[in-house]
């Protein structure tokens, strides 16, 4: 069920933040905001801000920010139903429910989704403590070293085998099999005349979002069929690249610890959980994604990687230093020795925890691994092997974090820092300074950031932001992301709608609201801005294209690509010349 945003608006405005925050944290006034000790990270000088006027929160430490609601849900680990219903019930305001199962077109695709995934939930489960069938399972478990409360905690469940053990028991409940379709759990046979279950004789895994709703299952064949691991399918509630297995288990440890291990598989979340490690997470069978660390940004400073030692997991490992570096997010590897995957190396008395105190940032160890991989004895090995590091920097966008890393690997490959500097063709702008309270908007492009700043507190000007098509100019993700939503309210920052915000930038939304705001420039500088530095990438492309034609003798080329630079050029200027004249103005 959803609740409609004018509902949550009168909610927020009868009841005081401030009040909502104050039973769990202990805040003092500083000028018009309220201060304390982040209850979601450790830390010994306040920088949780709460301010009555923007009904938000902040914490400039790690990041985390949100409405009365999303405090709440942090706090005490409610849903967002759930914490909407005790603050209506503060302010004295009744919430109209649609009655469950009779009036079920009124309720919401989504969560009639979420009460068949729940219902299936309860049935693997069953069948895996109880079913006689489960044997096969249970034994598969103690094989694989899983403790009873460990099988709880993450809620394993077993598949019966057969063809329709789960499709008999949803229609003896009264469910709606295309819906139970659509959850993933079953599969609407060819001939259209009816379903069989998706899972069968596998052990199951429950994935659940972060607030501990299960979204979909894992499997595992038990009977050697392939493939030994599937996946439910995408659905309104199951977007598989936004998913990490193991969070929800994860949060408490994660507020102190603030450190997120990756693993590979779900056996090996389940394997660290139980042997102490109660941080670990495994993506659902894909790469990590820049959706997956923006998730973490705001529970974890930083992720360890842990890889099986093999040419595969190093592999693994080493690609997602692109990500890391994009998202200016701190990682740091541990490769298992030779032949082991987490379980095998705690069965044999390995240490982890000290492998893991100790690992090395991914980064140095991608350039260890591209010194020893491209022989960089050879000169051609130093070359190829100093390209593929370059290339890897170039998505690195904090101007310093790029001076240190570049000038590692002219270091590391014995080149001059000029020469690993020209070969970055088409970098963006590197002089750049970062604003005086960076923290976490370091991340941000600052012009992206300003462009942003400027929407939220002149409504006035979102509209030519998308007549213009202003957003192709964006750099940042999450920026990206958020300025796509302002652009499209009407709402003044006052009064901006912060729950009506997409999860994903929520705390982006609450930091731009509560921070200190510098006057920013008017929004037709920052238009020229966007504009003129989306020209200067593409002339500073195009000379690297004419020089390349060049060397290859190819005239014409050279010529085509000249009078495109040309024209480049001259709208450069023109734009140049009105952003200056207005400066001066
Ligand atoms: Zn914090």
């Amino acid at each position: 069920m959803r609740v409609p945003d004018e509902v949550l608006e009168e909610i927020k405005s009868r009841i005081s933040i401030v009040d909502v925050v104050a039973q769990h944290v202990s805040l003092k006034r500083t000028g018009k905001n309220w201060k304390g000790l982040c209850p979601f990270h450790s830390e010994k000088t306040p920088s949780f801000v709460v301010s009555e006027d923007r009904n938000a929160y902040h914490c400039f430490g790690c990041g985390c920010g949100g409405s009365a609601f999303n405090f709440l849900m942090e706090a005490e680990g409610l849903t967002f139903l759930e914490a909407v219903k005790v603050l209506a019930a503060k302010a004295g305001i009744v919430l109209e429910f649609s009655g469950e199962g009779k009036d079920a077109s009124a309720r919401s695709e989504q969560s009639q989704l979420r009460a068949l995934l729940d219902l299936a939930s309860r049935y693997y489960r069953h069948q895996l403590t109880n079913g006689r069938a489960g044997a096969e399972a249970r034994e598969y478990l103690s094989r694989r070293n899983v403790p009873d409360d460990a099988a709880e905690n993450f809620n394993l469940g077993y598949a019966p085998g057969g063809w329709d053990a789960l499709t008999r028991y949803l229609k003896k409940k009264g469910a709606d099999l295309s819906l139970s379709a659509k959850a993933g759990l079953i599969v609407e046979k060819t001939s259209g005349k009816g379903f069989y279950d998706r899972l069968r004789n596998r052990l199951v895994f429950p994935i659940s979002d972060s607030n501990g709703r299960v979204v979909s299952f894992g499997g595992r064949s038990l009977d050697g069929s392939e493939p030994k691991y599937l996946n439910g399918p995408e659905s309104p509630v199951f977007i598989k690249s936004e998913v990490l297995y193991g969070l929800h288990q994860a949060i408490p440890d994660l507020r102190t610890s603030r450190r997120a291990l990756f693993v590979e598989g779900y056996l090996d979340v389940l394997r660290l959980h139980s042997s102490g490690f109660r941080t670990a997470l495994a993506s659902l069978g894909t790469a990590l994604t820049a959706a997956h660390l923006r998730i973490l940004r705001r529970r974890a400073d930083e992720v360890v990687l842990i890889y099986d030692g093999d040419d595969a997991g190093k592999k693994a490992a080493f690609r997602s230093l692109d990500l890391f570096l994009a998202e200016g997010f701190p990682c740091r590897c541990v490769i298992l020795p030779e032949n082991h995957d987490p379980d095998s190396f705690i069965d044999s008395g390995g240490d982890l925890a000290s492998l893991i105190s100790s690992a090395e940032s991914l980064f140095e160890a991608c350039l260890e691994d591209a010194v020893i991989r491209f022989d960089a004895t050879r000169p051609e090995g130093k070359l190829a092997g100093a390209e593929f590091m370059i290339k890897k920097l170039s998505s690195v966008s904090d101007p310093l974090a790029f001076d240190v890393y570049a000038k590692r690997v002219g270091e590391v490959f014995n080149l001059s820092e000029k020469a690993v500097r020209g070969r970055m063709r088409g970098g963006r702008d590197r002089r750049k300074e970062n604003g005086p309270n960076a923290s976490l908007a370091k991340n941000d492009d600052p012009l992206d950031r300003a462009v942003l700043e400027c929407l939220l507190y002149a409504p006035a000007e979102r509209a030519r932001f998308i007549e213009g098509n202003l957003q192709e100019h964006m750099r940042s993700g999450r920026v990206r992301g958020l300025i796509d939503f302002v652009a499209r309210r009407v709402e003044p920052a006052a009064t901006f709608p912060i729950d009506a915000a997409p999860d994903d930038f929520r705390d982006l939304l609450s930091e731009l609201l509560i921070e200190d705001r510098r006057a920013s420039p008017p929004f037709d500088i920052l238009e020229a801005k966007l504009k003129l530095r989306s020209l200067k990438e593409r002339a500073s492309n195009l000379t690297g294209d004419i020089r390349a034609a060049e060397e290859s003798g190819d005239m014409d080329k050279v010529s085509i690509l000249l009078r495109e630079k040309t024209q480049i050029d001259k709208e450069k200027s023109k734009l140049e010349n009105a952003v200056n004249q207005r400066i001066s103005h």
